[in-house]
């Protein structure tokens, strides 16, 4: 059973109040442009996802972004730089903050889906606009990817999401790349089948019409880690992994397989301030095994303004209220040493 709570304006009415001028709408098509070369290994620059585990704040968010901005600029030739502003957050037990898009305004504690999809199609905007950079965010509810998809150049299916067959038919009607997370479970079988799923073209009910969807032919893995049984992280961006995935991928599809590794999440465990050394041991993995360098497509990394994180409601500007992020100082080493690593 629902109760109606109140009307939220549909993405059509926000896509009106909050337009992407002609010049952001054509610099998002070159940022797309430039992430599926890279993808599909006609660039090989490194893609670098970047950015909090939450956008929970539009003015930190947007603080961050023009730092991130600023070393972007300095790193293009070997690195091409998308700035993670995820506005819904998947949570295991059902619980906690979910989000900009339940709560845009977190001193007041409110769920406001109205005012948080408006926030968050705002915040992707202001991003583009004052930064200059490209934002990525999770398709964790498909009926609300159409309030950002105009905008975002990048998106995730989250690891909980990975293998819905719903979460699957959304995706593959989306038109920019978009990453897979291997499922919690961690098995790379059902990662490489739901990779093939969203690219493959599926019909579907929505709006109250049977529709078809194109396909994403960018869709690609990306490798977060996983838990086991007993409750330990185990990390997966090892060249072991790598190679299943590929073996796997390639007996069921004719695509070349593409992986982004998630430094974060159950990569790191406990310790996301290790995202770093990850970085650093998948770079000289890179430089010295061309198989794993030619499926390795880029990192995605937790990052914010300050090191760690706080419970909600901590306070302290630009420290993350769920996962922990490596903070900014740490995050502009890491970005100029793989620039270095990478030969600029
Ligand atoms: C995230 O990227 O913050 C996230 C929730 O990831 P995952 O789906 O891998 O847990
Ligand atoms: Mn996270």
């Amino acid at each position: 059973m629902f109760r109606k709570i109140k009307p939220v304006a549909s993405a059509e009415e926000l896509a009106q109040m909050l337009t992407v001028p002609r010049y952001l709408a054509e610099n998002r098509i070159d940022a797309v442009n430039q992430i599926s070369r890279i993808i599909s290994g006609e660039d090989n620059r490194k893609l670098v996802i970047v950015g909090p585990c939450s956008a929970d704040n539009q003015d930190a968010v947007c603080d961050y972004s023009e730092r991130l901005a600023r070393v972007a600029q300095k790193i293009k030739s070997s690195v091409y730089v998308v700035m993670r502003v995820h506005t819904s957050k998947p949570r295991t037990r059902g619980e906690g903050y979910m989000g900009m898009i339940h709560m845009p305004d977190i001193s007041s504690g409110i769920t406001d889906l109205n005012d948080g999809l408006r926030a968050a199609r705002s915040l992707h905007l202001r991003v583009a606009e004052t930064s200059g950079l490209f934002t990525s965010d999770e398709m964790l509810y498909p009926h609300c990817i159409r309030y950002i998809s105009d905008i975002v150049a990048y998106l995730t299916l989250g690891a909980r999401s990975a293998e819905d067959q719903e979460h699957r038919f959304f995706a593959s009607g989306t038109d920019v790349p978009i990453g897979i997370k291997n499922p919690p479970s961690g098995s790379v079988y059902d990662l490489s089948g739901s990779v093939h799923a969203v690219r493959i073209p599926n019909e579907f009910l929505t709006d109250g019409y049977q529709v078809q969807s194109s396909g994403n032919v960018w869709a690609h893995a990306i490798l977060r880690g996983y838990v086991d049984i007993d409750g330990n992280n185990i990390p997966n961006y090892g060249k072991e992994y790598v190679r299943k995935y590929t073996e796997i991928y390639c007996a069921q599809s004719a695509v070349v397989p593409s992986v982004v590794i998630d430094t974060g999440h159950a990569n790191s465990g406990k310790n996301r301030m290790i995202q770093s050394d990850i970085v650093g041991e998948v770079l000289s993995l890179c430089a010295n095994d061309r198989a794993y360098n030619s499926v390795v497509k880029g990192f995605m990394i937790e990052s914010y303004i300050v090191d760690g994180n706080q419970p909600f409601g901590g306070g302290i500007y630009g420290r993350s209220i769920t996962d922990p992020c490596l903070g900014w100082n740490k995050t502009e080493r890491l970005l100029y040493d793989i620039a270095e690593k990478l030969g600029t």
